[in-house]
């Protein structure tokens, strides 16, 4: 009994790869310093994080100054959005972004909305992609930034970052984009996708926790942006703060790996993914949010009729830890945003699970969470239908 749940929820945070925990270790101890220092602990440090820019950059077909470490994606987003308004507010202060976004894209939209700004929430279709008439559309001669994630941590919906990424460059608009959710689970790269700022992180793959980047266009155009936090000037002067040199090289190891093992990993995770549906699919009033195909591999998310959102999670929780809509808001009793701009109904929206499959996972365990999610529902159902005594 006192096995632990079966994890399914990656999509809010993954275990560490143990290769990712091995490059971190010498640069605790023994690669100690800090790499601003100009002597050996220093350099020892620097190369590190060196070699970590390059790895990163390569990933997403950028030039390694065009890298800025950050805390994680929040802080990314954050650098990148009020960065880009207080840069160029004199040129412009409308703003783009989508109503399915993550809260750390909506919530310093609505901060500068605040100060004076104008912000435009693209609704989503049914299937949760955007409209790219809409958003032409929506593009105005004041509009400095378009903020469109390539794929959605709740429904795992991935958008046309390439077509948006052109749309934004004809009108000479800067492109941002939340790839916390799809680098290296997905091919990235800046120029193809004509993305002039995106945010990552390391702990969706596998990496540390604390971590993350944002990539920032130097050429064609070249980007500028106000920073966020002031100091040392580490980071171009974009980020001050001594680097946190472990975290930096396990996020490089956690690309790294991620890469090489895109393919095969996608493959299986999709295949586990695929397992899980078609033994809940079986069950009446299920639905599958989000579009079928343009998805994460590891993302299912469903809404079922008829029981509370509440009672399934809990339910469920002894033998399976997922999630019902998003992490950051499951304290809230609100639906989700994210189901809520899909059109659905609030009661639907409510009853909503979120399973986020990820590479340690294996066919015994989805057997034994289809099993577990499938009695959970019927027995819940049932003890709605029965009188009370
Ligand atoms: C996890 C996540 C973030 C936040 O990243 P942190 O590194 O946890 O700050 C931002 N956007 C999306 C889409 C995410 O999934």
């Amino acid at each position: 009994m006192s096995k632990r749940p079966i994890y399914l929820d990656c999509h809010a945070t993954t275990p560490m790869d143990k290769r990712v925990l091995e490059a971190m270790m010498p640069y605790f101890v023994e690669h100690f310093g800090n790499p601003s220092s100009t002597h050996l602990y220093g350099w020892e440090a620097e190369a590190g994080v060196k070699q970590a820019r390059v790895t990163l950059a390569q990933a997403i077909g950028a030039n390694p100054e065009e890298i800025i470490f950050t805390s994680g994606g929040t802080e990314a987003n954050n650098l990148a959005i009020k960065g880009v308004a207080e840069a160029y507010f004199s040129k412009g202060r409308h703003i783009i972004t989508v109503q399915t976004e993550h809260r750390a894209v909506l919530d310093p939209c609505q901060y500068l909305e605040s100060l004076g700004f104008e912000v435009t929430y693209l609704p989503v279709q049914g299937d949760g992609l955007i409209d790219l008439d809409h958003l032409e559309n929506a593009l105005r001669s004041d509009t400095i930034l378009v903020s469109v994630m390539v794929a959605n941590n709740e429904i795992g919906v991935i958008q046309p970052i390439a077509e948006i990424g052109k749309i934004c460059h004809n009108h000479q608009v800067l492109f941002h984009t939340d790839a916390a959710q799809a680098l290296g689970k997905i091919p990235l790269n800046v120029h193809q996708q004509h993305i002039d700022l995106m945010s990552m992180t390391a702990h969706k793959i596998y990496g540390p926790k604390g971590i993350g980047a944002l990539y920032i266009r130097r050429r064609n155009p070249r980007v500028h942006l106000a920073s966020q936090i002031q100091g040392g000037g580490q980071e171009k002067g974009l980020r001050s703060g001594t680097l946190f040199t472990p975290q930096i090289v396990g996020f490089a190891k956690a690309v790294e790996i991620a890469l090489l093992e895109m393919e095969s990993q996608t493959k299986q995770i999709e295949m586990l993914r695929d397992r899980l549906w078609k033994q809940l699919s079986h069950l009446e009033g299920i639905h599958l949010n989000g579009h079928k195909t343009q998805r994460l591999a590891g993302n299912l998310n469903i809404s079922v009729e008829g029981v509370d959102g509440n009672a399934l999670l809990l339910g469920m929780q002894p033998t399976v830890a997922v999630s019902s809509g998003s992490a950051c808001s499951s304290t809230s009793t609100a639906p989700s945003h994210v189901l809520t701009a899909l059109g659905h109904r609030d009661s639907l929206a409510y009853a909503s699970l979120r399973f986020g499959i990820g590479k340690f996972n294996t066919p015994e365990e989805i057997d034994q969470v289809a099993t577990a999610t499938i009695t959970t529902i019927e027995s819940l159902r049932s003890r709605l239908h029965q009188p009370i005594k």
